[in-house]
């Protein structure tokens, strides 16, 4: 999971579309399809990927997408 999150990231296939004081949209070009992936203000984050919306996203479990965009804004910050 890390490996695929790491590699969307690596190739730039993460972008912040969106930021709100409480949001954060970021778009995300998995291997298949782009995906819309949302940070709500509590770090929490969900994905319209069909991994997340079937399974939901139990607090603390993501999907690649989600893996991707939190590792691209983790990054942003230390640039
Ligand atoms: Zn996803």
């Amino acid at each position: 999971m890390y490996a695929k999150a790491r590699e969307i990231v690596d190739e730039g296939r993460v972008e912040v579309t969106d930021e709100t004081d409480k949001r954060l949209y970021l778009e995300v070009e998995g291997s298949t399809d782009t995906y819309g992936v949302r940070m709500e203000s509590d770090h929490t984050f969900s994905c319209t990927c069909p991994y997340a919306t079937l399974k939901g996203l139990p607090r603390g479990a993501l999907c690649s997408h989600a893996l991707a965009a939190m590792v691209h804004l983790v990054e942003r910050e230390q640039a």
